[in-house]
This record gives C-alpha cells, sequence and structure tokens, in this order.
C-alpha cells in the first residue's frame, strides 16, 4: 500500500465507508500512479483494485504496482466481481465525479445481484481532494518544473509583444513558448485581453489588435508531468498611463499584501479579505468579481478553495494562488496572479516571472 492510499484508508475508516470507488481522473492518478485515460479505482484498507481497458492493462501493471490490475470489459461484471470478492457493504462513490447514468447503471446492477444484497452505494465529496491539497516533495518539484516554463515564456514573449499583433497571436507565442520551456501541453485555454476586453475576467483572445497604452491581461499556464501552472500578469505595450500606474499598483499592494501575511490557521475567506479589504479600501470593491485564488496541482483549479466563502482552514503543504484583479467596464482590467506554497512562518512563492 502506498502512503496516499493508506491516508485514503484512514479517511473511509472515519467515515464508516468499506471501499471507495474512485472515477475523478485527477484522484484516480493521484492514488494509483496511473495515467491513462480511462478506468476507476475501487481502494479498500485491504485491497486496491485499478480497472482499465486493454489499451492500457500493461501500462497500468508498471506504472501502479500496489494496484491488482484488472481488465474491464463490457457491463460491470469486472466491478460486481470485486464487490463479492471482497465482500464490502458501504462503498463510497465520487458524487462530484460519476454521471447520474452511471450511478443508475452501477445501483441496478449491484440490486440485480443476489450476493450483492447488503451492499449500497453512498455519495460521498471531498476526500481525496482534500488529500491532494497537501503537495508532497514530488508533486512541488513536478509543480516547479510546470511554472518554470509559463515564467519563462511569460518573461520571454512579454517583451516582444507589440502594438497591432492581436490577442490571439500573443497567446499562440506564449503557448509556443511554454512548449519550448519543457511543458507537456497547456493547463488552460490562454487568456489574452487587451484594453476593454480585459474587463472581463475570463475573456476568450479575439483579433483584436493590441493597441499602445492598454492594459493586457495574459493568463496562461503549463502541464508538466500532470502537475498545472497558473500564472498572470498585466502589461501594456509603450508608455502606461496614470490610472494604469493607479490601478496596478492598488492590485499589486493586494497581492503582495496576501502573499506577506497569510497563515497557517487562517481560512480560505479570511485570506482572501487580505487582499479584498485594501482593494475595497481604495473604492474598487465591486470590481473584483473572483475568489483570490485556487489550490492548484493535477488540476488547475482544486482544494483548497480560497474566496469569499471558504471555510476551509489553509494548512502548511498547501499549495495555492494569490490572483487580485480590478475590472473597469470600458477601460480594462488589471490582475497579477502567483502560486504559493505555505509554510509554518507563512508562504514562499513558487512563481518568479517578473511583475
Ligand atoms: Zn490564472
Ligand atoms: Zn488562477
Amino acid at each position: 500500500m502506498n502512503e496516499r492510499v493508506a491516508q485514503l484508508a484512514a479517511q473511509l475508516s472515519e467515515r464508516e465507508l468499506d471501499a471507495l470507488l474512485v472515477s475523478n481522473p485527477e484522484n484516480r492518478r493521484y492514488l494509483s500512479g496511473f495515467t491513462g485515460s480511462a478506468g476507476y479505482l475501487l481502494v479498500t484498507p485491504q485491497r486496491q483494485f485499478l480497472f482499465t481497458d486493454s489499451r492500457y492493462t500493461e501500462q497500468a501493471g508498471s506504472q501502479s504496482p500496489h494496484f491488482e490490475v484488472v481488465r474491464m470489459k463490457a457491463g460491470l461484471g469486472w466491478l460486481l466481481d470485486a464487490l463479492k470478492e471482497t465482500g464490502v457493504r458501504r462503498v463510497g462513490f465520487e458524487s462530484d465525479n460519476m454521471t447520474v447514468a452511471s450511478y443508475n447503471r452501477t445501483l441496478d446492477a449491484i440490486r440485480d445481484e443476489e450476493e450483492l444484497g447488503e451492499t449500497s452505494l453512498i455519495a460521498t465529496t471531498g476526500i481525496t481532494d482534500e488529500l491532494r491539497a497537501f503537495k508532497d516533495k514530488e508533486e512541488l518539484a513536478q509543480l516547479q518544473k510546470a511554472i518554470d516554463a509559463s515564467d519563462r515564456a511569460m518573461e520571454q514573449v512579454c517583451p516582444t509583444i507589440e502594438a497591432g499583433m492581436t490577442e490571439k497571436e500573443v497567446a499562440w507565442k506564449m503557448e509556443a513558448a511554454m512548449r519550448q520551456f519543457g511543458a507537456d501541453s497547456i493547463s488552460f485555454n490562454t487568456i489574452v485581453a487587451a484594453g476593454p476586453n480585459g474587463a472581463m475576467a475570463h475573456h476568450r483572445p479575439s483579433d483584436r489588435a493590441i493597441q499602445a497604452g492598454e492594459p493586457i491581461v495574459i493568463d496562461m499556464g503549463a502541464r508538466v508531468g500532470g502537475y498545472c501552472s497558473d500564472l498572470t500578469r498585466t502589461v501594456v505595450v509603450g508608455e502606461p498611463d496614470e490610472m494604469f500606474h493607479r490601478i496596478y499598483n492598488i492590485v499589486l499592494g493586494a497581492q503582495l499584501t496576501a502573499i506577506n501575511t497569510v497563515r497557517p490557521g487562517l481560512t480560505g475567506e479570511e485570506c482572501d479579505a487580505l487582499s479584498r479589504d485594501i482593494i475595497a479600501e481604495a473604492g474598487y470593491g465591486d470590481n473584483f468579481g473572483h475568489s483570490l485564488g485556487h489550490g492548484v496541482g493535477l488540476a488547475v483549479h482544486e482544494n483548497p478553495r480560497v474566496g469569499p466563502r471558504a471555510e476551509n482552514v489553509l494548512e502548511p503543504g498547501m499549495v495555492f494562488t494569490i490572483e487580485p484583479g480590478i475590472y473597469l467596464p470600458g477601460w480594462g482590467g488589471v490582475r497579477i496572479e502567483d502560486i504559493v506554497v505555505l509554510g509554518e512562518e507563512g508562504t514562499k512563492a513558487l512563481s518568479k516571472a517578473g511583475k
């Protein structure tokens, strides 16, 4: 049994579950090491199964030595057999991930088996997701590679942006550069939002030509070894005007304050307030509509939550973004985003791209 499965097994007994059926792809990978695109895990404290189809059984065998690899065939016989063999009764499933159709199919199949008359499916949320909020050494090393790829791309491409280039052209240059610096892929669709487009926090790059003097919000990420980076910088071609200086300095001050003062024991909501209060005091509280940040790892958005209603407590070992912004309709936006890891004494910034 690997360390992560041992932690999960402890969670199962706390929740009075005999087993967990894992369908979420990131959770599957996190627990088993298996990187294929299809499969399920059934984890009990005694036995761990990895079900996958014929494309992946060989790969699964080498990537997941702690799991019994079972080849999936049409129907659900592979699952029913494992349930019978292990005799588990209270089987949790991931209700954030499993579709209603899949749940119904599984439940019907179990009810059709006399031998599984005592077996029930129990909705769970967040068990493995909560373990994933804490990053071990190996994960931090992968994350740093992804972060370095986007940092280096940002630093290489920004000085080459000229008036007249389109948002799409800049997005493509960034994506190509991230690949050049080691990304396996991008971790989400790159955002390049110039001028008034920047007032929309998640604008898609368009054919709009960038103009000198307007703010350009660039939000992008690389994926390396499954781990995602997420980086935002706001830049200007030519000379920024006074308005830009003012808004940029408020956002930067709000961001640095949160990075420098967040401590273990604060909730996500309290961390969010470290930046939000500064932006509100400056008169732009209504122009910062999204959460301050989010956890990042195998998924680009994961635990912990860092926002106005996030009750989760931030603890050492957690990795999350800090990304305040101000968005002014008709003018544009400024957002600055870095990834930090929380230690006993405070944060360490993992992103190093210039601001
Ligand atoms: Zn981002
Ligand atoms: Zn983000």
